[in-house]
């Protein structure tokens, strides 16, 4: 017997609507890339939506058409995710910190149709002129006053006049929700970039998962501030969720230095954010180096990279903010685990909340997850056994756009993170690695995140990397690679004595070697593949003693 209930589409464009009619004064504040604060409520937002629809329409899009944005977050950007979304066409948000070649490759491959720019990354697409193939129209995302006098590409369009020649009496179309509405790449380290396609469906339910008070848990009375980008897995959902809830929106632009961040934050009231760690190792930096203090922002979400318990404590000690540490994928919409705390842990003292912090946190409620070992077989969830991590459910990739990397999925319905970790009997989730990743000594594995996290607490250290360099004896052996903190000189040997008696003294690393910057990849993960090939001739000391 079939329920009785109504069989209802779930449809982004239902969000923005949504927002306008129940949070209509709730504010959008936006830091434009012309310069200056711009700031429009839900209601004119979704009407500007509604009139660059009919835009889209005009323009020949049909169901289905890739329309892509290579744009920071803000508010016309804003309006594209949910006037593409909304016509049944795709939005297919690119990064613009990939290499040109790997952009060139991705427009391609999605035949994107028409291409949203922020103008201040326009000469990022002149310089792929002749490389666009399907490409028919680009749209400069300003008004008149600021398109470029001349271009290379010929035909800019502009998004003001676009919009303003529109009236917004437009009905969004009813269709299924198992449409496709959004693409993006993974970035990966090796290969191609491959497309993650999401649905209606899997993007609203995901949206009520973030909602959740065990997740990110808006409300009308916040203001989120996606440091996280547009480009990256929808900025983590939160321009979906946030019109959900009716939380208010403030984008950062193209400015995510510490200085410009804190200064958002303070002059708009920011109370919740999202990003990765390295964004609030600058912000961090960034306030210790001028004295201040974030006053109103109450809890971040942290992830894409794990999070070290220093920070964690950082912004709680001197901030009173609470770190929400995340883990997800691009696949997964990205929401997997969130670390919140749950019933009897609210009491703990401080230092026992930074360790359960630390983790990646347990998953929220339509994650399943389980982990296996190298032959497939399941492992125990006890806080001991790690292996790798496959998860399942529905805002969860069930395959690559073009039916690539079928190897991820398995025939029974997981998906191969890639990722290695260990979960224990209360639902936490610690990763060790990504499995590419893992340092083999001697038949055993060391985490490099591990390492890492507890290098970043070292007095003197800004940024921390490690990895396995072969050893004739051990197979592997951790080096450890560091960024000094401005002005300071911390030794090798420094570093090694704040490591003892911290881990397992087969874990201390055989070296460390101090270099300027590291490298990352366009999602501000450490980039281990360069590392490796920069370091492949380094000998250890410890090679020649192979002891
Ligand atoms: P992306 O799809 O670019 O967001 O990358 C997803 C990958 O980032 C995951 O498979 C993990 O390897 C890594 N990742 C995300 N969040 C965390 C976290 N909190 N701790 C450690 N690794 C993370």
């Amino acid at each position: 017997m079939r329920g009785l209930m109504m069989d209802r589409p779930l449809l982004i464009s239902q969000l923005i609507e949504f927002a306008a009619e129940y949070h209509n004064t709730t504010e959008i504040v936006s830091r434009t890339i012309e310069g200056p604060i711009h700031r429009y409520t839900y209601t004119d937002a979704a009407v500007r939506a509604r009139k660059l629809a009919k835009a889209l329409k005009e323009l020949g899009v049909e169901m289905g058409d890739r329309i892509a944005t290579l744009a920071w977050n803000g508010y016309r950007h804003f309006e594209i995710y949910f006037a593409v979304s909304g016509s049944g066409a795709i939005c297919h948000t690119i990064n613009p910190r990939l290499f040109p070649e790997q952009i060139a490759y991705i427009v391609n491959h999605a035949e994107d149709r028409i291409i949203f720019v922020d103008i201040n990354l326009l000469p990022l697409l002149e310089a792929l002129k002749d490389h666009l193939k399907t490409v028919k129209n680009i749209v400069v995302m300003t008004d008149r006053a600021h398109m470029p006098a001349e271009s290379k590409l010929p035909g800019l369009l502009c998004y003001e006049e676009l919009v303003s020649a529109q009236d917004d009496k437009f009905e969004w179309p009813l269709f299924d929700e198992n449409t496709a509405s959004s693409l993006c790449y993974t970035s990966g380290t090796t290969g191609n970039p491959k497309g993650v396609l999401y649905a209606h469906r899997s993007t609203i339910l995901h949206s009520y998962a973030i909602n959740m008070a065990g997740a990110m848990g808006f409300t009308s009375d916040d203001k989120v501030l996606p440091v996280v980008p547009m480009f990256h897995a929808n900025a983590w959902g939160i321009p979906y969720a946030a019109p959900m809830a009716g939380a208010g929106i403030v984008f950062p632009g193209a400015k995510m230095d510490g200085a410009s961040i804190y200064e958002l934050f303070e002059s708009e009231g920011v109370t919740i954010s999202a990003g990765v760690p390295t964004i609030w190792l600058e912000l961090l930096r960034y306030c210790d180096a001028n004295g201040k203090k974030l006053e109103k922002l109450k809890r971040t979400l942290i992830g894409g990279s794990a999070v070290p318990k220093s920070m964690i404590e950082k912004f709680d000690k001197d901030h009173g903010v609470f770190v929400m540490h995340g883990w997800g994928m691009t696949e997964m919409s990205p929401l997997g685990t969130i670390s919140t705390f749950k019933r009897g842990e609210h009491g703990l003292p401080k230092d026992k909340q930074y360790d359960l912090q630390a983790k990646q946190g347990r998953p929220v409620y339509g994650v399943e997850m389980k982990i296996v070992d190298d032959a497939g077989h399941d492992l125990p969830k006890d806080g001991v056994a790690f292996g790798n991590l496959l998860v399942r459910g529905p805002w969860i990739s069930r395959g690559y756009f073009r039916g690539e990397g079928t190897a991820a999925f398995t025939k029974d319905g997981w998906f191969h993170t890639g990722d290695v970790c260990k979960l224990d009997e209360d639902g936490y989730m610690v990763i060790t690695d990504r499995s590419k990743d893992v340092i083999k000594s001697g038949g055993e594995w060391i985490s490099s995140i591990d390492l890492e996290n507890l290098a970043v607490g070292c007095p003197g250290v800004q940024e921390a990397a490690v990895i396995g360099i072969a050893h004739p004896k051990w197979d592997e052996r951790p080096l450890l690679i560091i960024v000094r903190k401005e002005g300071s000189n911390v030794t090798r040997e420094q570093v090694l004595e704040y490591f003892d008696g911290k881990i397992a003294k087969w874990w201390m690393p055989d070296d460390v070697a101090f270099v300027d910057q590291l490298p990352h990849t366009a999602t501000g993960k450490l980039l281990k593949t360069k590392l490796r090939e920069d370091f492949k001739d380094y000998t250890l000391p410890t090679a020649n003693a192979a002891e």
